[in-house]
C-alpha cells in the first residue's frame, strides 16, 4: 500500500514541495509557513515594543534625567541640565503625534566640547542606561569618505544596529555618540585647496545622517540576512551626540571675546573673564572658527562644555558615583571576604598623583591598579581578612610600579 503522502497542514503543500515538514501532534508544519509565521511574530513583537519603548520614554522628564546623571557623572551640572532638556526634547519630538499644526520640532542633535577623560561619553552612556536604549559609540578619526580606505560614514549605523541587536525599531531610536569630533575638522581655512579626504569630505557625508535620512547599511556579519544585503535605516530619530577635545579652541574663543570687549557695548563688568575656563563661553562661531564647517554646526544645535577636573572632583570621583571605582574593589575583595578600607590620605594621595601624571579621571583606574595589584594577588589565598590601604601603602605601592615611568613619558 503507498504511503500515505505527509503534508503542511497550514498551506497543504506536499512533503516533495517543501524543504521542510515538521511534525507535531496531529499536525506538520513546512519551512515556508514556519518563516511566515516568524514574520507575523516579529511584527506583531515590533507593534508592542514601540508601545512599551513609548511608555517608557515618556516618563522622564529633565529633572529625572538630570537625577539619574546625577548618581553617575559627578559635577558637570550645565551640561548635564543642557542634556537633560535636549534628550527629553529630542524624545518628545519622537513621540509627538502627526504633524498637523506644520510645526516641526527639528532634531536636538548634541555637541559636548570639553578635555579627554572630563566624562563625555559617561554622559552618553549614562542617558542611553537610563533611556534603555541602544548606543554606539564611534570615533570619528576612523572615518573617511566613501570609496577611500577606512570605514565609510555608514558603519556608525552598522554598529547602532548591532548594539540593538539587530532590531531595527530599536536602532532607529538610539543614540550615536560620535567621539573626537574635532578632528575632522577641516584642516585649512581655505576650502578650495586640494580635496581633505579625512575632514570636510567626512563631514559632509555625516551631514544627512544627522539630519534624518534612509540609509542602506551592511550588516557585516553578525545576525544572517540571507537575502539581505543592506537594511535600511532611517536616522530621524537617531540622537547624535558629538563630543570633542577642541584642542586650542581656547585661542578663538579668546581672540572672538577680546574683539568684543574693545566694543562700544562692553562694560566694565561685562570683562570679568574667568580666564582659566575659557570653554564655558563657547558659541557656535567657535566651532567654525576650529574648521567644523557650517552646516555640521546647524546639525548640532546643542552645544554645551565641559568642566576641567579639578582636585574636589577627582576626590568625589572615587567614591561618590553609583559604580565609582573604591565601590567596585569594596566589592571585588568582599567577595573573598576581606573588608576593604582606604584612608582619605591615601585618597588624596591618588587624586594628587593623577593630577601631577595629567592623567585625569581615567588615570584614577589606573592608579588603583597599581596600588591594590599586590593585594588583589595574595590576599585571596590567606586568611587576612582586611585591607586597610593608607597613604603610605598607597605611596610603596606606587613608587614600585610601573606607572612612574609615565611620568617621564608625560
Ligand atoms: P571623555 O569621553 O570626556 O574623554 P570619559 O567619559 O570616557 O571621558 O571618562 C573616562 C572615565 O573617567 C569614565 O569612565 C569615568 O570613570 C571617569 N569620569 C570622567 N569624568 C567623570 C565625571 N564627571 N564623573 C564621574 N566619573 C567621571
Amino acid at each position: 500500500m503507498a504511503k500515505e503522502e505527509l503534508e503542511c497542514s497550514f498551506c497543504g503543500r506536499k512533503k516533495p514541495e517543501t524543504n521542510l515538514l515538521i511534525a507535531g501532534l496531529d499536525a506538520h508544519i513546512c519551512d515556508r509557513c514556519i518563516e511566515q509565521a516568524h514574520g507575523i511574530v516579529l511584527e506583531e513583537s515590533k507593534d508592542t515594543s514601540s508601545q512599551e519603548l513609548e511608555g517608557e520614554l515618556m516618563l522622564k522628564k529633565p529633572q529625572e534625567i538630570k537625577a539619574f546623571l546625577d548618581e553617575y557623572v559627578i559635577g558637570q551640572e550645565y551640561t548635564k541640565k543642557v542634556m537633560s532638556v535636549a534628550v527629553y526634547n529630542h524624545y518628545k519630538r519622537l513621540l509627538q503625534p502627526n504633524n498637523e499644526d506644520e510645526i516641526e520640532i527639528q532634531k536636538s542633535n548634541i555637541v559636548m566640547v570639553g578635555q579627554t577623560g572630563t566624562g563625555k561619553t559617561l554622559i552618553a552612556k549614562t542617558i542611553a542606561k537610563m533611556l534603555n536604549v541602544p548606543l554606539a559609540i564611534v570615533d570619528a578619526t576612523v572615518l573617511t569618505e566613501a570609496g577611500y580606505v577606512g570605514e565609510d560614514v555608514e558603519s556608525i549605523l552598522t554598529r547602532l544596529l548591532q548594539s540593538a541587536d539587530y532590531n531595527l525599531e530599536k536602532a532607529q531610536r538610539g543614540i550615536v555618540f560620535i567621539d573626537e569630533i574635532d578632528k575632522i575638522a577641516r584642516k585649512s581655512d581655505n576650502p578650495s585647496i586640494t580635496r581633505d579626504v579625512s575632514g570636510e569630505g567626512v563631514q559632509q557625508a555625516l551631514l544627512k545622517l544627522l539630519e534624518g535620512t534612509v540609509v542602506n547599511v551592511p550588516p557585516k556579519g553578525g545576525r544572517k540576512h540571507p537575502d539581505q544585503k543592506f537594511i535600511e535605516v532611517n536616522t530621524e530619530h537617531i540622537l547624535f551626540i558629538a563630543g570633542g577635545a577642541f584642542d586650542g579652541i581656547e585661542r578663538h574663543i579668546g581672540k572672538r571675546m577680546n574683539m568684543q570687549a574693545m566694543g562700544f557695548s562692553a562694560s566694565k563688568s561685562d570683562n570679568v573673564v574667568d580666564s582659566d575656563n575659557l570653554l564655558k563661553y563657547i558659541i557656535p562661531k567657535d566651532l567654525k572658527d576650529f574648521g567644523l564647517i557650517p552646516e555640521i554646526i546647524g546639525r548640532l544645535p546643542v552645544l554645551t562644555h565641559m568642566n576641567p577636573l579639578d582636585s574636589g572632583t577627582l576626590r568625589a570621583i572615587l567614591t561618590e558615583p553609583k559604580n565609582a571605582i573604591i565601590k567596585q574593589y569594596i566589592k571585588l575583595f568582599a567577595m573573598d571576604d576581606i573588608q576593604f578600607t582606604i584612608t582619605d590620605g591615601a585618597l588624596e594621595y591618588l587624586v594628587e598623583k593623577a593630577i601631577e601624571y595629567k592623567l585625569g579621571a581615567r588615570g584614577l583606574r589606573s592608579l588603583c591598579e597599581a596600588v591594590l595589584t599586590d593585594a588583589m594577588f595574595e590576599l585571596p589565598s590567606t586568611t587576612e581578612k582586611e585591607l586597610e590601604v593608607t597613604r603610605s601603602y598607597a605611596e610603596g605601592k606606587l613608587n614600585k610600579s610601573t606607572l612612574k615611568k609615565l611620568k617621564a613619558v608625560s
